[in-house]
């Protein structure tokens, strides 16, 4: 999909796909750009306008949810057949489910996971026709987020080996300082993901460890898109490491 709103187009067949940044948008200060989180401090009438804004990009209603760092997947409903009889009014807004992926075989909506140094993981069985997103952080990523994502994908019909992905922009290796127990505890859990700062400390590679859960998984290495920049090194993008007060970009998509 190329569009003003998208930094890089991920690589990934059988949706139209996107991971948005900073630019484009109408919040102000410290969110600057396309926030498009709510409850981050941001004015919510510029994160409404941000929201339509990507909606209109992608052509279709985007689907959030309450991000937790959890492992618990939402898998949309079939789409509801409308009662008989002429709609009265507004539908009544969506609840919002708690959940850090998203799942669908649906064409008329877009999935949106949001992040600021965390992964988006964006996932798309085009044999299938089953798409999802993730929202990966430390946490998740150990507790099972993706190999959750792919089960619930299995489950309406998709399998691995036809399954490609898109590892988005989040903090890198080389920028992710954590303690020392927490680096040793994460590689002994997810083997690839120990690393280590430019300045020398202890860090961690979400994307490598996310890259051996998806080849693990099934995946073919060369169906994963992983090569995406630095949230911390790269402004165009949001990043709670370099300030806390800040906004979220997303990775959006929607089956083709
Ligand atoms: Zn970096």
């Amino acid at each position: 999909m190329t569009t003003p709103l998208s930094a890089r187009a991920p690589r990934i067949r059988g949706a139209r796909a996107l991971f948005t940044g900073r630019p484009g948008g109408v919040s102000t200060g410290e969110h600057a750009g396309l926030n498009l989180a709510r409850h981050v401090g941001d004015d919510e009438t510029a994160v409404e306008r941000n929201r339509a804004l990507l909606a209109a990009e992608v052509g279709a209603p985007l689907v959030f949810v309450e991000q937790v760092h959890s492992a618990d997947v939402h898998v949309l409903p079939a789409q509801e057949v409308p009662a008989q009889g002429p709609a009265s009014g507004d539908p009544a807004p969506a609840p919002v489910v708690r959940a850090d992926a998203i799942v669908t075989d649906r064409t008329d909506v877009a999935l949106a996971i949001m992040v600021a140094d965390c992964l988006p993981v964006l996932l798309s069985d085009p044999v299938a026709g089953v798409v999802a997103a993730s929202h990966a952080g430390r946490r998740g990523l150990l507790d099972g987020v993706l190999e959750a994502t792919l089960a619930e994908m299995s489950r309406l019909g998709a399998r691995p080996e036809d399954t490609t992905a898109s590892i988005g922009p989040a903090i890198c290796g080389a920028c992710y300082e954590v303690p020392a127990p927490m680096r040793e505890d994460a590689a002994r859990r997810l083997p690839g993901t120990a690393s280590t700062t430019s300045w020398g400390t202890p860090a961690l590679d979400l994307r490598a460890g996310a890259v051996s859960v998806l080849c693990a998984a099934g995946l073919p290495a060369e169906a994963i898109d992983a090569e995406h920049p630095c949230t911390l090194e790269d402004e165009r993008f949001y990043s709670y490491r370099r300030s806390a007060r800040t906004g979220r970009f997303a990775g959006v998509l929607r089956r083709a």
